[in-house]
């Protein structure tokens, strides 16, 4: 399938300095550098899964791709156009065909509206449908979220959190967009509950053509959901690949770390683990080299001073790091 959003070294760094005491003493911040050079595919029609610790970019890298925090630089190119370089209201009617589903559902529904106006907003705002017209389409998007006409009165503290949840998915959703941006939508619910949000969008993903980008911490959610998976670190992208070959071959020794500290229901003791020491570096002043050299087993010196260079195979698995050898794109067994 064709590309649907490319983003080319994507950067979105911003100043730390933020709230009141800053602007008072009037201190220069500390350049926060959450997204650092991001490149990345998704084709129409397939899921990509963004995982990583928190801290790592994931959410940001979403909001940037979406303009909400505007990117310092880099390209993000949807359906063939460059759209951080659209003006106000091309970026309206682009933004329709670009949503977000939040982790927080509750966080991000007003508690004073209720939920058909909640659905009616952002068609008011995009001049898609008023009145009648608009009543109808938020029943109909009610149900197709699994939920009832008669839900449309109340207001979200009414409503359990995977409920609420269903009422965030149907308002990115009525808009008619082509592209979501799922923003840890399962995080906040409890497990029982997950499994039908996740099942939910899937099955909204078939009926509507979507595609996604699923950003998780959870990578039992991202095996499950993930067609393509990037895995990032310090807000860069270390490895990217069908789910199906990062699952099974996990190249970076990020990735691989990351896979061993998931508990396998399936062969339970059978990882040994791998543990990452030391602590998630700042991205307020992340490491020269390899940005994982402070936490890698096999850091050697050459990752200390130089950062590796992106190495793909022919199915297009990717990872970044000196252990990767050139030719066959494979891990050399590190010394
Ligand atoms: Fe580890 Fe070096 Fe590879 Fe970075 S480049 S992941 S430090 S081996
Ligand atoms: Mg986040």
């Amino acid at each position: 399938p064709p590309v649907l959003l490319r983003t080319t070294d994507l950067v979105k760094h911003y100043d730390s300095r933020r709230g009141l005491w800053g602007r008072i003493t009037g201190r220069p911040g500390s350049l926060v550098r959450a997204v650092n050079g991001v490149s990345l595919d998704i084709r129409r029609g397939e899921t990509l899964g963004i995982i990583g610790e928190s801290g790592c970019g994931k959410s940001t890298l979403g909001r940037a791709i979406l303009r909400l925090h505007e990117p310092t630089s880099g390209s993000v190119v949807f359906d063939g156009a460059e759209i951080t370089e659209l003006g106000r209201d091309p970026m309206m009617k682009m933004r329709r065909r670009m949503q977000i589903i939040f982790q927080d559902p509750y966080a991000s529904l007003n508690p004073r509206k209720t939920v058909e106006d909640i659905l009616i907003m952002p068609l008011k705002l995009h001049g898609l449908a008023k009145g009648k017209a608009a009543r109808d389409a938020a029943a109909a998007m009610i149900e197709n979220v699994g939920l009832k006409t008669a839900h449309l009165d109340r207001f979200p503290h009414q409503f359990s959190g995977g409920q609420r949840q269903r009422i965030g998915v149907a308002r990115a959703l009525i808009l008619n967009p082509e592209f979501v941006v799922c923003d840890e939508p399962v995080s906040a619910l409890d497990v029982s509950i997950q499994a039908q949000i996740i099942q939910l969008l899937a099955e909204l993903k078939r009926e509507l053509g979507l595609t996604y980008m699923f950003i998780s911490h959870d990578i039992a959610v991202i095996g499950y959901v993930a067609d393509r998976t990037a895995v990032m670190y310090l807000g860069e992208v270390v490895e990217t690949g069908r789910t199906r070959d990062i699952l099974a071959e996990p190249r970076h020794p990020y990735t691989q770390a990351l896979l061993s500290a998931a508990p396998r229901l399936d062969e339970p003791g059978k990882a040994a683990r791998i543990k990452l020491t030391g602590d998630l570096p700042s991205p307020l002043n992340p490491p020269p080299g390899c940005k994982f050299h402070t936490r890698c087993p096999h850091a050697m010196d050459v990752c200390r001073k130089v950062a590796p260079a992106p190495v793909a195979d022919a199915q297009g698995h990717m990872a970044a790091c000196h252990l990767i050898d050139g030719a066959s794109g494979k891990a050399e067994a590190p010394a």
